[in-house]
């Protein structure tokens, strides 16, 4: 069936069918949608660059808020930000640290992507 033979028999029908279409064309939209996401790497994060100092991991990431409707869902990322990532034992703890690292840090692991 065209699209102009499906408008033609969607004009026939009651305001209640027709909602009902609006409602399913949504859910199909939405499933799209969901389908084409998942495409991409499942990641919530892009690491655009990263150190390492002594037990350290410093880690420039982009960061996905996983909020609906926000700006990073559509691929537009937070960040980039650095973040600090230390192994103590088999637990991995991140700490923030900004849009900059400080500058005795920069010094010691270069802030620069190689
Ligand atoms: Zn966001």
């Amino acid at each position: 069936m065209g699209l102009t033979q499906i408008k033609h028999a969607a004009r026939l029908l009651s305001l209640g069918q027709l909602s009902k279409i609006c409602v399913w064309l949504h859910e199909l939209i939405r499933r799209a949608e969901d389908s084409d996401r998942t495409e991409r790497p499942p990641s919530r994060k892009g690491t655009l660059a990263e150190r390492t100092l002594d037990n350290k991991t410093y880690r420039l990431e982009s960061i996905r808020c996983g909020k609906e409707n926000c700006k990073c869902m559509r691929g537009k990322l937070h960040g980039p930000y650095w973040y600090s990532y230390t192994r103590v034992g088999n637990k991995v703890t991140s700490q923030y640290i900004g849009k900059r690292i400080p500058k005795a840090l920069e010094k010691k692991i270069g802030s620069r992507s190689e």
